[in-house]
């Protein structure tokens, strides 16, 4: 599905979501990644949906969430790939202009070396650039990138698109445990994060279940550490580290709402149970999705989760 939610956002309030990439398409694999393995590691750009394709579709959800009474605070490109392989992006951004919503759109900053994605990029509001480290051993074992792509020209990229920008930029740095929460890892982050100068830089960890299920959060020593460090370089330093809460939009079919978000964002299974009761609908309805091979229900650190049927590994 091209839209979903309006969902919580931990950083955007209430965001309405668009998925400009079909699953799986992204430069990266990473290991943490929650929408599953890669299964097209590209850097090629290219077009995927028309801009009028996501238009209509947009329009569409955005006349539902008002005749609901829900509020939209940002359009989030938040695909289940990379945004900026969309060879339209640009073009998207210009046509959604009109609606009067501000436009974010979270990037791993894998292509920013590229000048046409950073031009590209520049005509949202607010943007999100992934910096998980800067040490390229430590970016192949959590990233796992395409071959072709150099970390110091990512790096630089950032930086040339940091100074370009006139909206709101702000950094993303997961941390998993043990491959890159040392201090020497974090310190030689924040030094980066120090000369981007993001409005904010989020510290994030693996809070809904990832791909690779060794995957594990810093402790909380760790992540005091971590939060620490980057204080002391950056303006702005915030957790990523809460649950988002139980507010998800029930639009439409409930069935396809439901599965709509968990493409992209798996739910605890509270948060599920309170969807299906504000749309009305009978949790008969979950036991028929996982039923049928729609849905799965995992323990992720000894909560329930449901998410979309994981696509198989490939790699
Ligand atoms: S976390 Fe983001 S950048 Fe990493 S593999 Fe998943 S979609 Fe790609």
């Amino acid at each position: 599905m091209i839209t979903f939610g309006p969902v919580p956002s931990r950083r955007l309030g209430r965001s309405l979501g668009i998925n400009n990439i079909p699953p799986k398409v992204c430069p990266y694999s990473c290991v943490y990644c929650q929408v599953g393995a890669t299964t097209e590691m590209t850097l090629e750009r290219r077009d995927f949906y028309s801009p009028d394709e996501i238009l209509k579709r947009v329009e569409e959800k955005v006349k539902e969430a008002r005749e609901a009474g829900e509020k939209i605070d940002f359009l989030s490109f938040v695909p289940d790939g990379e945004p900026t392989l969309d060879a339209n992006l640009g073009q998207h951004i210009a046509l959604l202009r009109p609606l009067g919503f501000p436009i974010a759109v979270i990037s791993n900053a894998s292509l920013i070396p590229r000048e046409d994605v950073r031009q590209e990029l520049a005509q949202a509001d607010w943007v999100s650039l992934k910096a998980d480290t800067v040490q390229t051993p430590t970016w192949r074992k959590l990233n796992r990138p395409h071959g072709n792509l150099s970390l110091s020209a990512i790096l630089e990229g950032s930086l040339v698109f940091a100074e370009m920008f006139s909206g709101t930029l702000v950094s993303e740095t997961m941390l998993v445990s043990d491959i890159n929460d040392s201090e020497a890892e974090l310190t030689a982050v924040g030094d980066f994060l120090g000369t981007l100068n993001p409005s904010a830089a989020y510290i994030s960890v693996p809070i809904r279940p990832p791909y690779q299920t060794w995957v594990r959060s810093p402790d909380e020593t760790r992540l005091m550490l971590a939060y620490q460090i980057l204080a002391e370089r950056v303006r702005k330093v915030e957790y990523l580290t809460r649950y988002e809460g139980e507010a998800f939009a029930s639009l439409g079919n409930t069935g396809e709402a439901l599965l709509s978000i968990l493409a992209v964002h798996p739910m605890r299974e509270d948060a599920v149970s309170a969807f299906l009761s504000r749309a009305g609908a009978e949790q008969e309805l979950l036991i028929h999705l996982v039923e049928k091979g729609l849905l799965t229900r995992i323990n992720y650190r000894g909560e329930f989760f449901y998410i979309r049927h994981r696509i198989k590994p490939v790699c």
